[in-house]
C-alpha cells in the first residue's frame, strides 16, 4: 500500500512515454506530485491509462538525476560541476573553434522524440541558424523514418491517416509488425473492444504476440512470417486481391492514377508473387494468406496498423509503400474505420519529424531545396540557409571516424545504447573534440561526453507533444525544473552564447513561430489548444479545429500513387555459424532502454531481457528454461537468460532491448533501410549457446 496525501490542486498534462499520448491530471500537494490520474476528457485515452503513464513518473525525482552542468577536458577525467554560464560558454567556444578549424559542417546536433515540439523546433533552428548547416537528425531516424518516406511517396504526407476513434468503425484490422498489447496498451484496449464486438483481426508477425491471442480475442489469421519477408507477404496478399478481382476499381479510378495501378497490378499478378510461391521463404501456409487476403478485401472497412516490425528493415520504406498500395487497392482510405496508421513508439516521434529534425527537411516536411520554404525561414531568421541536405547521424559518425566531424549536441537520446553497431557509435563519439549530452541521467553516451547539460522532465515544462494520430496535446508545467531550466531554455541559452538574439519568454511564442512558418500548423496556438483540449494537424484556415481523418476528398499529393514493391532479401543471411534469426520487441512494463521506467519505485518492472527460443532449438543446444545463454552475431555478443516457448517458430529467437546490461544492439548489424538508413534491428543472424552467465 502506498501512502499518499490528499491533493490540493491538479494540472492537466500529457504522458511522456508512448505515442498514444494519454492525457492525465497531475494531482499536486504544494510542489509535490501526489498521483497521476487519467483524464476522462483526454481525446486519445478517454480516461484510460497503462501502468507506465500512471505509476512510472518517479524518475523525475530519482536520486541519480543530474542537476548541475558538468564539464571535463578528456573523457577519462572526472566530471567537474560548473555554472550554467561556464558550461554553455565552453560549448560555444568549442563549437566556434571547431568550425574555424574544420569548417562549418564539422558540428551538428540531434533532436529528441522525448522532448516537446517547441524544444525540437529550437534545436533544428539552432543548427540551421546558428551552426549554419543542416546537420540535424533525430532518434526517429532509428524507428519511423521509413514511415515518413513511404507515406510521403504514396499519399503526399508523412503521417497516419486516421484518429484513434476510427477503430470503433473498423470491420477488419490488419496489424503488421506491431504488438499494441505491449507497446500501445491504451490503444490496444480500444482495439480489443472493437474485436470483441465482432471485428476481425489479421496479424503479420514472426511471433505469436499478446495481440495475436489474449483472453476473449484471437486473430482470425496469424501469418508468422520469417523475419525480413514482410514485402513478399504483403505483395502476396495483393496478388490474391488482384488475381481474384477483389480490388475496389471505383475507388482506384476516382482517387488514384489508373495507369500506375495497371502497372502495379501487372507486377503483383505475376505468379512468382503468389502465396504458393512465396510460402517457400515467408514460411506462411498459402491457404492462410489467401484467406487473410479475401477477408481484408471483402470484410468491410479495413484498417491497417503497423509498428517497428515494418520499418526497422532494409526494406522498411518499401514495406510502408506496400502497405499504402494495399489500402488503396481495397479502397480503404479517407473515411472512418479504414486507413494506414503507424503506431509511434515514443511520445513525440510524430512531432520531432513534423518539426524539421531531418537533415533534408524544414518544419512541415518541406525539402530543404525548396526555395519558397527556405525563404520563409531566411526572412524570419536573417540568414541564408544551405540548400543541400546535411548529414544523417550515421554519416556524422562516419565523418567523425574519418576526422572531419568534431562536435555534437545530443538532446534527450542515448545513441550509444539505442543506435545500431555500438562499436561504430563509440568510435565516432571517441573521435570528436566536443560531445555535449543534454539529458536527465548520465547515460551510456555520456561516457564519451565532454559536457553534460542537465535536462528537465515533462513535469517541469510547458509545451506540446504530437501523438500517433497527429494530435497536438498540451504539456503543462507541474513543478519547477529541478535542474533550474526547461530544455527549451537551455537550448536558447546555448544559442545566445553563440551570438544569436533569441528572446523567447514562453513556449507559446515558439508555437506562434511554428504556426507562422509551417502551413500544417498555421491554426495552432496555445489559446486554441486550451479551448479545444487538443487538435490534429493539419490545423489551418481550411480546418480550424484540425483534421481527424486525412485524404477524405483527395490525397495530399493529388492522386494516390501505386508503387511496385519488389521484394529484395536482406543481406543479413543465416548460415552454419549463425543459423538462427533474431528479432526484437518490447514488454508492457518497460520503455525503450529503461532509463525512465527502471528508475521508478514500482516493483512490477521486469529487471532483465530474456531470449525466447523454441523448444526444438533449445533441446538441440542443451538449453533449459532459465539457463544463461550466449547470443552472438557477426557484430558482437551478449549474455542473457533463455525462456523456452513456442511463441517463436523454430529457427527464430526473440528478445527485448530494455536493459543496459544486455545491450541487445551490440549484436545488431549495420544494415539499414535503403531510403532512410533506419537500422535493420529486426533481422540478425545469430548463434545461441549455453553460458555460465555474464
Ligand atoms: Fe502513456 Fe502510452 Fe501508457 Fe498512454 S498507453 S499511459 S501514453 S505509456
Amino acid at each position: 500500500v502506498i501512502e499518499i496525501g490528499q491533493p490540493e490542486h491538479s494540472v492537466v498534462t500529457t504522458c511522456a512515454y508512448c505515442g498514444v499520448g494519454c492525457s492525465f491530471k497531475a494531482e499536486m500537494r504544494g510542489d509535490e506530485l501526489v498521483r497521476m490520474v487519467p483524464w476522462k476528457d483526454g481525446k486519445a485515452n478517454r480516461g484510460h491509462s497503462c501502468v507506465k503513464g500512471r505509476f512510472a513518473w518517479g524518475y523525475a525525482t530519482h536520486k541519480e538525476r543530474i542537476l548541475n552542468p558538468m564539464i571535463r577536458e578528456k573523457v577519462t577525467d572526472p566530471w567537474r560541476e560548473v555554472s550554467w554560464d561556464e558550461a554553455l560558454g565552453h560549448v560555444a567556444r568549442e563549437f566556434t573553434r571547431i568550425q574555424a578549424e574544420h569548417g562549418r559542417g564539422a558540428i551538428g546536433g540531434l533532436t529528441s522524440s522525448r522532448c516537446t515540439n517547441e524544444e525540437t523546433y529550437l534545436v533544428q533552428k539552432l543548427i540551421r541558424q546558428g551552426f549554419g548547416n543542416n546537420n540535424v537528425d533525430t532518434c526517429a531516424r532509428v524507428c519511423h523514418s521509413p514511415t515518413g518516406y513511404g507515406l510521403g511517396q504514396a499519399f503526399g504526407t508523412s503521417a497516419g491517416t486516421q484518429d484513434f476513434d476510427s477503430v470503433e468503425e473498423t470491420d477488419v484490422v490488419l496489424v503488421i509488425g506491431a504488438n499494441p498489447a505491449a507497446a500501445h496498451p491504451v490503444f490496444a484496449s480500444r482495439l480489443k473492444k472493437r474485436l470483441r464486438a465482432g471485428a476481425k483481426l489479421i496479424v503479420i508477425d514472426p511471433r505469436r504476440t499478446e495481440t495475436v491471442r489474449s483472453p476473449h480475442v484471437e486473430a482470425a489469421f496469424h501469418l508468422p512470417v520469417q523475419p525480413g519477408t514482410n514485402v513478399a507477404m504483403i505483395t502476396a496478399l495483393a496478388h490474391v486481391i488482384v488475381t481474384e478481382g477483389l480490388f475496389d476499381e471505383a475507388f482506384i479510378r476516382e482517387r488514384c492514377d489508373w495507369s500506375e495501378f495497371e502497372d502495379y497490378a501487372e507486377f503483383v499478378a505475376d505468379p512468382r508473387h503468389s502465396p504458393e510461391e512465396t510460402e517457400r521463404f515467408t514460411g506462411v501456409p498459402a491457404a492462410d494468406v489467401r484467406g487473410a487476403a479475401r477477408l481484408f478485401a471483402q470484410g468491410g472497412n479495413g484498417s491497417i496498423y503497423y509498428g517497428l516490425g515494418v520499418t526497422e528493415h532494409s526494406q522498411g520504406s518499401t514495406t510502408v509503400m506496400a502497405i499504402a498500395n494495399l489500402a488503396m487497392l481495397t479502397g480503404n482510405i479517407g473515411r472512418p474505420g479504414v486507413g494506414v496508421n503507424p503506431l509511434r513508439g515514443q511520445n513525440n516521434v510524430q512531432g520531432s519529424c513534423d518539426m524539421g529534425s531531418f537533415p533534408h527537411e524544414l518544419p512541415g516536411y518541406r525539402h530543404i531545396s525548396t526555395d519558397a520554404a527556405r525563404e520563409t525561414f531566411e526572412m524570419l531568421w536573417g540568414v541564408t540557409l544551405d540548400k543541400e541536405p546535411g548529414l544523417r547521424i550515421t554519416n556524422m559518425l562516419d565523418a567523425a571516424v574519418e576526422g572531419s566531424f568534431k562536435g555534437l549536441y545530443v538532446q534527450g537520446e542515448d545513441i550509444l545504447q539505442s543506435d545500431p553497431d555500438t562499436r561504430h557509435v563509440a568510435a565516432g563519439l571517441a573521435a570528436m573534440d566536443c560531445v555535449v549530452v543534454h539529458d536527465l541521467f548520465l547515460n551510456e553516451t555520456a561516457n564519451y561526453a565532454h559536457v553534460f547539460l542537465p535536462g528537465s522532465t515533462f513535469l517541469e515544462k510547458d509545451g506540446t507533444f504530437t501523438n500517433a494520430e497527429r494530435r497536438i496535446n498540451r504539456v503543462r508545467k507541474v513543478m519547477a525544473p529541478r535542474n533550474g531550466f526547461a530544455d527549451w531554455e537551455v537550448t536558447q541559452m546555448l544559442a545566445q552564447a553563440m551570438g544569436l538574439d533569441w528572446a523567447y519568454t514562453h513556449p507559446a511564442q515558439i508555437m506562434d513561430e511554428i504556426a507562422m512558418t509551417t502551413p500544417s500548423f498555421a491554426g495552432v496556438s496555445y489559446e486554441r489548444l486550451d479551448a479545444l483540449g487538443s487538435v490534429q494537424w493539419p490545423c489551418n484556415e481550411a480546418a480550424p479545429e484540425g483534421t481527424p481523418i486525412m485524404h477524405v476528398d483527395g490525397f495530399v499529393r493529388g492522386r494516390g500513387k501505386f508503387i511496385r514493391t519488389e521484394y529484395i532479401p536482406t543481406d543479413e543471411r543465416t548460415g552454419p555459424r549463425f543459423p538462427l534469426l533474431l528479432t526484437t520487441g518490447r514488454i508492457l512494463s518497460q520503455y525503450n532502454v529503461g532509463a525512465q521506467t527502471r528508475r521508478t519505485a514500482n516493483t512490477v518492472w521486469h529487471d532483465e531481457d530474456l531470449l525466447e527460443i523454441h523448444p526444438h532449438d533449445a533441446e538441440q543446444r542443451g538449453i533449459r528454461d532459465g539457463d544463461w545463454v550466449r547470443l552472438a552475431s557477426r557484430a558482437g555478443e551478449t549474455t542473457l537468460r533463455a525462456e523456452i516457448t513456442d511463441r517463436v517458430a523454430p529457427g527464430v529467437v526473440y528478445t527485448t532491448f530494455h536493459h543496459p546490461l544486455t545491450q541487445a544492439n551490440v549484436i545488431t548489424t549495420d544494415f539499414s533501410d535503403w531510403a532512410t538508413n533506419c537500422p535493420e534491428y529486426k533481422v540478425t543472424a545469430v548463434q545461441v549457446a549455453p553460458s555460465n552467465g555474464p
